[in-house]
């Protein structure tokens, strides 16, 4: 069933949060000014994680830090809770519990482990939350945190993907605040103050291309784990970077953008723009278009969120238009990306072709990883397992957190089944 996106019910929040800006910024109410604020860092020791805390370090007694979480780095994890000085300690993993404790011994930081531990850490009363865990295992912890009212900055896109629509009501409901991390999103988010949500007549999103922007078709599909992880422009996390090359994360990217600013999927464009300085843009009724510019620097819109709202200085290079001297623009090229086509017409379908897309995709990016897919089998195996979910009805949105982690469950297991004919295919 197709979805319809409801703004009012869907990111109420923001919409507030944008004419609370606005407001500011005509002076008629002064901005608040954030008192120490206590925030917990879901995937703390990622890339994400580490610009966070990053700028927590440069801001010292304005933050305390509640929890953070890991997935198996318990060393990585132990020595940012000390440096933070945080109060509660949470690895994914089990077996890396032993490690984590005698890491921490002597500290009176707690420690705790295994899928409950992350949601417990989510559950904690930090004001703010960064939800950067890859993947949709980020979807209980994430939604713990917005169901206790937190501030959620929102890094981690497939948690959007895989169960949107509820995760945004939930958020409403429960009187959370989402703010958006990811650069594209952020930017928008930030020009979108510009004018009332009405007059926005569409949004664009802005892709550098990857690495192989230029490469023709047939040498596309061959390219190494090692070539895709060389990102021309961003430093991020291997699952991002490899979906950066496949454009696979700018589809993602369309569906989060769908879920949070309550836009239909002919708002929602994206143009590759290589040199990654214009963030996103956003067009009003009356044809004026607003853009977010900026160093391609993750800090940028981390700290857009963790000061919200005020701002905050950051480390990050200033911008030289001057010496960028060159802003190019063009279309992507749905032929030798055809992961972005896959992501929009499970935008289109709706109901759980995102959950699906989502899961075959991170099975077939661990695969390539692993080596036993070539780069051209990442976007055949989600178009198989799409298809082959579309078959046996297995369509219906996720209406429950069990239920979209079924339909995910599902999926990976129909593209795991798919993997040995695909990979064949694709060699
Ligand atoms: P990384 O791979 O660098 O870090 C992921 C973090 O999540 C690590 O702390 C990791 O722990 C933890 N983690 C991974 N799997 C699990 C799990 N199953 N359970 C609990 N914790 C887990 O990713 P990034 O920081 O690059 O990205 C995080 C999210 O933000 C992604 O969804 C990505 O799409 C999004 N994003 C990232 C951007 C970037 O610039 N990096 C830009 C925009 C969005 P451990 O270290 O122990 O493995």
């Amino acid at each position: 069933m197709k979805q319809k996106p409801t703004m009012a019910k869907i990111a109420p929040k923001i919409a507030r949060k944008i004419e609370v800006k606005a407001e500011s910024k005509a002076g008629l109410k002064p901005a608040p000014m954030p008192s120490p604020r206590s925030v917990t860092l879901l995937g703390a020791t990622g890339s994400i994680g580490s610009s966070t805390a990053d700028l927590l370090r440069r801001e010292p007694g304005r933050y305390t830090v509640e929890a953070v979480t890991a997935h198996r780095n318990a060393g990585a994890l132990a020595r940012l809770a000390r440096e933070l000085g945080a109060r509660f300690a949470a690895i994914a993993d089990a077996s890396a519990f032993r490690e984590l404790k005698s890491e921490l011994a002597g500290t009176s930081i707690e420690a705790a482990a295994g899928e409950q531990a992350i949601v417990e850490a989510a559950q904690r009363p930090a004001d703010w939350v960064m939800a950067a865990i890859t993947g949709a295992a980020s979807l209980a912890p994430t939604l713990a945190a917005a169901e206790r009212g937190a501030t959620v900055a929102l890094a981690n896109k497939e948690c959007l993907v895989c169960a949107g629509g509820l995760f945004m009501r939930r958020a409403a409901a429960n009187g959370a605040t989402v703010l958006p991390v990811d650069s594209e999103h952020n930017a928008i988010f930030q020009a979108m103050s510009a004018g009332r949500r009405d007059d926005i007549r569409r949004i664009i999103l802005t892709a550098s291309g990857g690495p192989f922007r230029t490469l023709p078709l047939e040498a596309i599909r061959k390219v190494t784990v090692e070539q895709a992880l060389k990102h021309p422009t961003w430093s991020m996390g291997p699952k991002v970077t490899i979906d950066s090359a496949t454009l696979m994360n700018k589809g993602l990217e369309l569906i989060e953008a769908h879920h949070l600013f309550g836009l239909t999927p002919d708002q929602l464009d994206v143009v590759v723009h290589p040199q990654s300085i214009v963030h996103g843009l956003v067009e009003f009724r009356d044809g004026s278009v607003i853009a977010q510019l900026g160093s391609p620097d993750m800090r940028i819109p981390i700290s857009y969120c963790l000061a919200w709202p005020v701002r905050m200085g950051t480390p990050a290079p200033r911008l030289d238009l001057a010496r960028v001297a060159t802003l190019t623009f063009e279309e992507p090229d749905m032929v030798r990306f055809p992961a972005l086509k896959l992501a929009r017409q499970a935008l289109a379908a709706g109901g759980a072709a995102p959950t699906v897309l989502n899961a075959a995709n991170e099975i077939a990016v661990r695969e390539f990883v692993a080596k036993r897919l070539d780069f051209g089998g990442i976007p055949a195996l989600v178009e198989a397992t799409l298809e082959l979910a579309q078959r046996r009805g297995e369509t219906a949105e996720p209406q429950s957190v069990d239920e979209a982690l079924g339909v995910d469950h599902n999926a990976r297991t129909l593209a795991a089944n798919l993997l040995p004919e695909i990979a064949a295919m694709a060699s």
